[in-house]
């Protein structure tokens, strides 16, 4: 019966970090850092527990489908925009593809980079037109441009996954000016950076912007993604969604981290610490990032050689052989908490080329 699933899904799938229990039994550790995800070390805020556990009492109610108190919450804490929520910004990036794109149709991403945008597409039927980075993984407009033409959605991802870097802001802006398809801006990582797109959304009415609860604050088991989008998208997108789709729970615990500013503010320190020490204490070249991980190059050895010789060492990574469009040479490491980083600069100091 196996030849009865769909082609899509006979070939290729979402490429999950390695489980950390299971890498610690397997090489006899105590405590193994994990360093894969990209995830927040830090547990939630108090405030994102607190109402989450107060909505579960309200459980036996389907959530409330407008989202209104983490609309009202995203509107108290960025300004007046329109916003969409979802499972996850995955969730998000789903639903968008179903709200725009015809199966047939063309999406355009700037490889290497984050795969879901792909994975999305063809599951949906649409094609993927992959224009590849320029020097440094920087995104040259030119080709990126010439790609929307034939396309009804455009992804690019700043910063970026795997590689780190962000995309200046006058560079989407150049692209925005000469594309007519919808843009899909993923700012996962954004609370990291110095990086600021929200301006754009005044001028352009082909612009979405994805963000997340995963990362800066510390909800990535909860699945919360939101999305800064143009008025007109909104009631589409909501037809579009699966009904009920974030769970109350999630909703409410966003809605605490919200108003947690100094958690993110904690995070985004220590990133910004440890991304630094990383690149001056690593032995093997750390692309520059403005996320919470940084791109090793660690050849002579492949992406597994080292991936595998640092989970000996308790240290948890990502390979980056999955990334289309990634020479099989570099890893992704997530700045984790403090003895975490610590285990992993001296777990690469111990890695034999
Ligand atoms: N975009 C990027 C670039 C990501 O790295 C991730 C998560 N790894 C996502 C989107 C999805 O995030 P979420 O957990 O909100 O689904």
């Amino acid at each position: 019966m196996k030849r009865s699933v769909r082609g899509c899904y006979q070939s290729e799938g979402y490429v999950f970090a390695k489980n950390a229990g299971e890498i610690g039994k397997q090489h006899g550790l105590e405590r193994v850092a994990r360093l894969a995800s990209n995830e927040n070390p830090d547990p939630p805020s108090d405030k994102a527990l607190e109402l989450g556990f107060a909505a579960l009492s309200n459980a036996n109610r389907y959530p409330d489908e407008r989202q209104v108190s983490l609309n009202d919450a995203l509107m108290a804490a960025h300004g007046n925009y329109h916003f969409v929520t979802g499972v996850g910004m995955d969730g998000v990036i789903e639903t968008t593809i179903r709200t725009l794109v015809e199966p047939g149709e063309l999406i355009v991403v700037s490889t290497p980079t984050f795969s879901f945008y792909r994975l999305s597409a063809i599951a949906q039927g649409a094609g993927v037109a992959e224009v590849p980075r320029g020097s440094g993984f920087s995104v040259e407009p030119a080709p990126f441009i010439e790609a929307c033409e034939e396309a009804k959605l455009a992804f690019l991802c700043t910063p970026n996954n795997p590689t780190g870097n962000g995309t200046p802001p006058e560079v989407i802006r150049e692209i925005l000016e000469h594309i007519d398809c919808v843009l899909f801006l993923d700012n996962a990582y954004v609370e990291f950076s110095e990086l600021d797109y929200l301006p754009l959304l005044r001028d352009y009415d082909n612009l979405i912007i994805g963000r997340t609860f995963s990362k800066a604050y510390s909800l990535a088991g909860l699945r919360v993604g939101y999305a800064f989008v143009p008025e007109w998208f909104r009631p589409y997108y909501v037809r579009a969604a699966t009904p009920h789709t974030l769970n109350a729970v999630s909703a409410a615990a966003a809605v605490g981290a919200l108003s947690d500013v100094k958690h993110v503010k904690t995070a985004r320190e220590r990133v910004i610490k440890w991304r630094k020490e990383l690149s001056g204490r690593l032995e093997y070249p750390v692309l520059p990032s403005d996320a919470n991980f940084v791109m090793v190059d660690v050849s002579p050895l492949t992406s597994d050689e080292a991936v595998e010789g640092l989970a000996r060492m308790g240290v948890l990574v990502r390979s980056c052989r999955s990334f289309r469009g990634l020479k099989d040479h570099y890893v992704r490491v997530s700045i984790g908490a403090d003895w975490e980083n610590t285990m992993c600069i001296d777990a690469f100091s111990r890695l034999n080329p």
